[in-house]
């Protein structure tokens, strides 16, 4: 007898999505959360319209701004808007607290026990079921496990799917949330011709491999750098340099609400299902490489782990599960792919990041692709190969100058 067929690890949008899918088609649930909901999370809250339609609840009551577009600043400072003329599927900006905290109570409804305050210490996997145990030390037992507990998964750790995310395979970031005023907010982040709507500000060449962005909350502002965690004593003194000269261009000395350090990882796990065990978002690295976004991600394989361990526990085979693994790779990870090629194409060198903008300012087409695809209006595999098409075509020397 076990306690449970599923135990989940980690209460942030993957597991608590597969948490609520799970109980919806009428498997007992239990999952562990180490915070006490809601918690702050580091996060720049942006997310794309497409999120709302893989929830099967309302979102609008907790969106902070309605985003049109992003706006990439080149690393010689000259400014490309890139904004989707169609403005009726805007993305959002959310508060992680607010977000992550209705996903889980609605883990809950669903019929979820949920256990927060609670930290897993370790997992094992016996033959007929699995093993979490919480750093008081209480053991629970379950058929299947789900790992969805972030870039630090102590599951994945447990039970030998990786060390930890080394080099090349993580971004560090800072992130900073700015009180600055909704008007403030507004001047900075408004879109130019007055339409009401936000749009979220890339900085490309302060960094060798990534960004600095400002994304706009209700009255505060998202500052935040991120790079590759194998240059990250860059981080830290480019984002002053940045932050200072921001303060300047705009005149505002915000007061700062908080200041933390995150990592997400921007390699997939090599693998993400082990016996009963599933990886799922961060644990499973399942983020954009170039844009750093993972929110999506996260709960679309949380719904993907769910139908997979709804399967192993009414044919009671751990096998389909191996479903996941599958269905993940055809919907999630052959997407970051892309933008992985993208990614390494673009950060290469201030020199191509300079490239690429230019193109996206000055090709229509190109600025078009770039909005649609930030937007998630077009796969990203879509994005990818109809860049470059577009870019051998237009500019076949600059392609070829930016893949050597
Ligand atoms: C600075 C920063 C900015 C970002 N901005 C964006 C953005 O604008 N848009 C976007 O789409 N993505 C963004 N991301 C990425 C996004 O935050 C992640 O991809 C997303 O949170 C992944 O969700 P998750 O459920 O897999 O993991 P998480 O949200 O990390 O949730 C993991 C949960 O597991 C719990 N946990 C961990 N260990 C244990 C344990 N041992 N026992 C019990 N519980 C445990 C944690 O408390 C946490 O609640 C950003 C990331 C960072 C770092």
């Amino acid at each position: 007898m076990v306690d449970c067929d599923v135990i989940i690890v980690g209460g942030g949008p993957a597991g608590s999505t597969a948490a609520r899918r799970a109980s919806q088609a009428g498997l007992s649930v239990v999952l562990f959360d180490k915070a006490r909901f809601p918690r702050y999370k580091p996060c720049a809250g942006g997310i794309r319209f497409d999120v709302d339609s893989l929830l099967d609840f309302d979102i609008k009551s907790i969106g902070q701004r309605k985003i049109s577009g992003a706006t990439m600043f080149a690393p010689s400072g000259f400014r490309v808007d890139c904004i989707l003329e169609d403005r009726s599927v805007p993305g959002s900006i959310i508060k992680r607290e607010d977000f992550d905290h209705l996903l889980l109570k609605k883990a809950a409804e669903a019929g979820a026990e949920i256990r927060e305050d609670t930290q897993i210490a370790k997992a094992r996997e016996e033959e007929s079921h699995v093993v979490v145990t919480t750093k008081e030390g209480e053991e629970v037992t379950g058929m299947y496990l789900v790992g969805a507990d972030g870039i630090n998964s102590i599951v994945a750790k447990s039970l030998g799917f990786y060390d930890g995310w080394q080099g090349d395979s993580a971004m560090v970031a800072i992130e900073v949330e700015a009180e600055v005023g909704s008007t403030t907010v507004r001047e900075i982040c408004g879109e130019p011709s007055g339409y009401d709507a936000d749009l979220l500000l890339l900085y490309f060449g302060g960094l060798s491999h990534g960004y600095a962005w400002c994304f706009p909350k209700r009255t505060v502002l998202s500052l935040g750098a991120c790079c590759r965690q194998d240059r990250g004593g860059e981080l830290r003194p480019a984002y002053e340099k940045w932050y200072s000269a921001f303060k300047d261009e705009y005149g505002i000395e915000p007061q700062i609400l908080s200041d933390t350090a995150a990592r997400f990882p921007i390699k997939r796990a090599k693998n993400i299902v082990k016996g009963r065990t599933i990886l799922v978002g961060d644990a499973a690295g399942l983020v954009d490489a170039f844009t750093g976004e993972g929110i999506p991600e996260a709960i679309e394989s949380g719904i993907l782990a769910s139908s997979a361990l709804n399967k192993a526990v009414k044919e009671a085979n751990p096998r389909s599960l191996r479903e996941y693994e599958k269905d993940c790779k055809r919907e999630i990870i052959s997407e970051l792919n892309a933008m992985e090629f993208m990614a390494n194409m673009f950060y290469k060198s201030r020199k191509n990041m300079e490239t690429m903008c230019r193109f996206f300012r000055d090709d229509s087409h190109a600025n078009f692709l770039i909005a649609a695809g930030i937007g998630g209006l077009v796969t990203k595999k879509a994005l990818r190969r109809k860049m470059m098409l577009r870019m051998v075509r237009k500019r076949p020397r600059e392609a070829i100058s930016l893949l050597i």
